[in-house]
C-alpha cells in the first residue's frame, strides 16, 4: 500500500514561517514549554494581558499532537459523566462537565475574535455502541445527563442508525449536538500567528533541557542561552521530557494513529456520514472517525499502544484501514492517502491535570480530549498568571505517579492486552 506517512492536517494547511534561529531573550515574564495548543493558547492571552512572553518548542511550532489529532472539538473527557459523578460528586462533576463546554466556547471565540480559518464547524457528535449492551450504558449516560445536568442528548436506536451512519457494524449511538470540528493544523497555526500579532515571542527548534529556581523566579536551560523567567509553564503533554522530570514521572505517552483515504466525493461521503458528526466508539480500543473537509474519510485508533515511529504507522494504518472496511466496505476503492501518528499523555488516574508544581504552572494529561480542554485550560493559566480571575476545574486533585515510573512506559503491552480482552469479553 503506498500513502504519504504524515498527517492529511499538515499538508493541507497553510505553512507557518520559520520561528528558527531567532535570538533568545534574556529575560521573560513568562517562559512557556510547548508550542501546542496549551502553550499558543497561554500565549495568546498572557500577551493580550500585557505580559512578555516568549513559547519553546523543541521542534517547529504546532510540530506535536496539535497539528495531527482527529479534530474533535468533544463535550466531556475521556471519563463518561457517570463515573465522574460515582468518583467526586455530583457538584465537581458538574464543573467538570460545564468546563467542557465552556472549552468549547473558548475555540469558538478564539477561532472568531482571531480570524482563523480552520473549518469549525458545530456538527456534534455520535458516540456509537460497539456491542448491543453498550446501548444500556448510553442510555443511562443520557438520563443522568437529562436529569441531573439539564443537558440533552439523544439516543438513536440501531434501526435510526442510518440517518447518522451508513452501516450495520453498531448498534445505535447517543448524539451530542453541542461537539464540533475543525482541522487541526490550520488551527494551531492560526492560534501561533494570534499570539505573535498579540506580541507573544515564538521559538523552533529550541528545547528547554532544564528548569532551574533561582532568587526571583527561574533560569530556563537550552542549548542556545539561558533565559531567566519570573514564570514558567510546561506545556509539553504527551512530549514531556526530562527538562520537567516532575511531569515527565506523570504522563504517560501513548501513541494513537490515522489515515485519510483518498476523497470520495460529495455523494459518497454525504452518504456515509450524512449529518457530518464527529464519531468514536464505545470500545477501549477506540476508533474515531469522520468526514475531512474535503469529504475524505479520516479513520483514527490507537492500533498500536507504544509512541509513534515509523513502523508503528506503517502497522497501525493496515490495522486502521482493515477496521474501516469493517465499517465502510462501499470505500474499499479508495486508497489510503496519509497515514500518521502522534502522541497522547494519559495520567495515572485518566484525567487531565493543571495547576503549578515546584512552581512551575502546567495543564496536561488530556487523554485524546485535548482541543477544546487544552485551549481553554491555557487561556486560563495564562488568566492565573496575569492575576486575574481564573477557573481550574482540576484544583486540589492528586496528580498521581507510580513508585519507579520515570517516563518510560514498559508495562503498555500489558495495558494493551487488559483492554483488547475487556473489549472482548464486555
Ligand atoms: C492521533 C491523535 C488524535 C487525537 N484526536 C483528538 C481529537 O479528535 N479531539 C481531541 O480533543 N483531542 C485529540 N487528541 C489529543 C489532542 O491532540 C491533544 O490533547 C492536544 O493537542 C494537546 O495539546 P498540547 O499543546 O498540550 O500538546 P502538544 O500539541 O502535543 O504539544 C506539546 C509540544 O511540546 C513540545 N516539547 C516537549 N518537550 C519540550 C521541551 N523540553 N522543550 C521545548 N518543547 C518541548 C513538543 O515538541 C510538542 O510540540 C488527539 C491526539 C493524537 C495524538
Amino acid at each position: 500500500m503506498s500513502f504519504q506517512q504524515q498527517s492529511l492536517w499538515s499538508a493541507t494547511a497553510p505553512e507557518l514561517p520559520s520561528f528558527a534561529n531567532r535570538p533568545l531573550p534574556e529575560r521573560a515574564d513568562v517562559v512557556i514549554i510547548g508550542g501546542g495548543y496549551t502553550g499558543l493558547s497561554a500565549a495568546l492571552r498572557l500577551a493580550k494581558l500585557g505580559a512578555n512572553v516568549t513559547v519553546l518548542e523543541k521542534e517547529t511550532i504546532g510540530w506535536g499532537a496539535s497539528s495531527r489529532n482527529g479534530g474533535m472539538v468533544l463535550t466531556g473527557h475521556k471519563h463518561g459523566i457517570g463515573e465522574m459523578t460515582r468518583v467526586f460528586g455530583m457538584e465537581r462533576a458538574r464543573d467538570l462537565w460545564n468546563a467542557s463546554l465552556a472549552a468549547i466556547e473558548t475555540v469558538a471565540t478564539i477561532v472568531q475574535e482571531e480570524k482563523i480559518d480552520c473549518d469549525f464547524a458545530r456538527r456534534g457528535h455520535l458516540d456509537a455502541a460497539y456491542k448491543p449492551a453498550h446501548m444500556k450504558d448510553l442510555e443511562e449516560t443520557h438520563e443522568l445527563l437529562e436529569r441531573d445536568f439539564d443537558y440533552t442528548t439523544q439516543i438513536i436506536p440501531k434501526e435510526k442508525l442510518r440517518a447518522e451512519l451508513d452501516t450495520n457494524f453498531y448498534h445505535g449511538g447517543m448524539v451530542d449536538e453541542r461537539s464540533a470540528g475543525l482541522h487541526p493544523a490550520k488551527y494551531v497555526r492560526g492560534l501561533a500567528l494570534a499570539a505573535q500579532r498579540a506580541g507573544a515571542d515564538l521559538h523552533d527548534a529550541t528545547s528547554a533541557t532544564q528548569i532551574e529556581k533561582s532568587a526571583n523566579g527561574f533560569v530556563v536551560k537550552t542549548a542556545r542561552g539561558n533565559i531567566f523567567a519570573q514564570d514558567v509553564i510546561a506545556a509539553t503533554n504527551g512530549y514531556t521530557d526530562r527538562a520537567t522530570p516532575q511531569f515527565q514521572k506523570r504522563i504517560i505517552p501513548i501513541g494513537s494513529y490515522i489515515i485519510a483515504t483518498e476523497p470520495l466525493g460529495n455523494e459518497l461521503a454525504s452518504q456515509l456520514i450524512p449529518n457530518n458528526r464527529m464519531i468514536f466508539d464505545t470500545k477501549n480500543f477506540l476508533y474515531y472517525f469522520r468526514r475531512s473537509p474535503d469529504d475524505r474519510i479520516v479513520f483514527g485508533g490507537r492500533a498500536a499502544f507504544f509512541p509513534e515511529s515509523r513502523d508503528t504507522v506503517r502497522e497501525s494504518a493496515d490495522i486502521l484501514r482493515k477496521g474501516m472496511l469493517e465499517i465502510f466496505p462501499q470505500v474499499e476503492n479508495y486508497p489510503t492517502a496519509y497515514a500518521w501518528g502522534g502522541t497522547l499523555g494519559f495520567t495515572f488516574d485518566i484525567y487531565p491535570h493543571a495547576g503549578q508544581m515546584d512552581g512551575v504552572y502546567y495543564a496536561m494529561g488530556y487523554a485524546g480530549h485535548g482541543v477544546a480542554l487544552a485551549t481553554y485550560l491555557g487561556q486560563q493559566l495564562g488568566n492565573r498568571i496575569a492575576g486575574k480571575e481564573w477557573h481550574n476545574p482540576f484544583e486540589g486533585m492528586n496528580f498521581p505517579t507510580m513508585p519507579l515510573y520515570s517516563g518510560n512506559p514498559w508495562f503498555l503491552p500489558f495495558a494493551a492486552l487488559y483492554y483488547r480482552f475487556l473489549d472482548w469479553v464486555q
